[in-house]
């Protein structure tokens, strides 16, 4: 057997307003004054009290990305080219300020301005030929645990797939959970969910050992206060901030299962974003996660979610079949669910009635 040695986050600040300390973290990484440090901040913020405590100097710039779909091979391609075009030499770094969508972007963005190429050719595992810039991610939403992975999900022009390596995880993140006031109830709820189907998933999989069990019995408990229990709103941002964390700290040394699996095929042939998609096929996997959808449903029920129907409807036979060679393109993730012989268990037809309810 040999065990993955795992790069981690190596610096993290955690606090309420903890983002007025951004100036004083990247005062010592400024290369020189020609060097900027490029943010790309969740557009959903061009008009907010956080773009005047941006501490920008000198040459420092702000490219505004809309988060409104997944981030995309060509929109990182893109935004490499112009910020080569631009400046003389590499920036200082890249800080991504936004949910799961910047948050990659930002990780892919710094990857691609020292590797050649294409984003495309470095979807899969450890391609990655050289270390990328100095990266910084600030969360502004709870739930992917984005913030401390080792991967950045983008949609290429033939796969939904991470850039997986040693190279990916962020230099320095910065927790400041007031960032996450403002996030719309649903939006809270969807990407929160996606951090407890992270440990239902990772707790109940085959793959599970003591490492990824102490994260996740953590983050779902966390999870379990803020969607159940009747906490303040400031505990809330807090423990759900450190749930996304935990919940990604779990599924590093394990793998996530069903629901991500299925969603992966929904995002691929109709752009259902990462957090719903993960709600929408959840419901229905009762026989695979029996108490986890039982405790989703109340929380859905606290919280007054109702989520789309009909989303699969009117779809062609065609369409499916995409969905389902997708899904069924994640091998890890179902071994993971369903063992070894998940193939006897999963089978087309099988997976084609679960598609055929969402
Ligand atoms: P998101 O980044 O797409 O944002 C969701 C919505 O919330 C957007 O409309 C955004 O504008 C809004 N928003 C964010 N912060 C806000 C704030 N403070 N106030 C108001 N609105 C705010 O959502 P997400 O669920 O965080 O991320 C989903 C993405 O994350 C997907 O692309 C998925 O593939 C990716 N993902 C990555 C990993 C990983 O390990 N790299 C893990 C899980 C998911
Ligand atoms: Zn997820």
């Amino acid at each position: 057997m040999k065990y993955r040695n795992f790069p981690m986050v190596p610096r993290v600040v955690f606090g309420d307003n903890s983002f007025s300390q951004l100036g004083e973290i990247l005062m010592p990484k400024r290369k020189n004054s020609e060097a900027p440090f490029i943010y790309l901040i969740d557009d959903v913020f061009e008009t907010k009290e956080l773009i005047s405590k941006i501490p920008l100097l000198f040459d420092d710039q702000i490219i505004f990305i809309s988060s409104e779909e997944e981030p995309k091979t060509a929109q990182v391609d893109a935004v490499v080219a112009i910020i080569k075009e631009t400046f003389a030499e590499l920036p200082s770094g890249i800080i991504g300020i936004g949910g799961g969508t910047l948050l990659d972007m930002a990780k892919a963005v710094a990857i691609m301005l020292t590797n050649t190429g294409s984003s495309v050719d470095y979807q899969g595992w450890d391609l990655v030929k050289k270390p990328a810039i100095y990266h910084v991610g600030i969360p502004t939403i709870s739930g992917t645990g984005a913030e401390v992975s080792r991967t950045t999900v983008l949609m290429g022009p033939e796969k939904k797939l991470g850039i997986n390596s040693d190279f990916t995880p962020f230099d320095q993140v910065v927790l400041d959970p007031n960032l996450t006031i403002g996030v719309s109830k649903e939006q809270w709820f969807y990407t929160g969910m996606d951090c407890y189907i992270h440990c239902i998933e990772s707790l109940n999989g085959t793959y599970l050992n003591a490492f990824s069990q102490s994260y996740g019995e953590k983050a779902l408990e966390l999870c379990k206060e803020v969607y159940l229990s009747n906490i303040s709103a400031e505990d809330s941002r807090d423990k759900l901030m450190m749930a996304s964390w935990h919940g990604g700290m779990s599924i590093a040394y394990s793998q996530v299962g069903v629901a991500h699996a299925m969603s992966y095929g929904l995002a691929y042939v109709l752009g259902v974003k990462h957090g719903i998609g993960n709600c929408l096929v959840f419901q229905y996997l009762e026989e695979f996660y029996p108490e986890g959808v039982k405790v989703f449903k109340q929380m859905q029920e606290k919280h007054q979610i109702k989520l789309p129907k009909g989303v699969c409807a009117g779809l062609t036979d065609e369409q499916f079949e995409t969905m389902i060679n997708v899904s069924f393109g994640l091998a890890p993730l179902w071994e993971n669910a369903l063992g070894e012989n998940w193939k006897e268990i999963m089978t087309y037809d099988k997976l084609l009635s679960l598609y055929k309810l969402i």
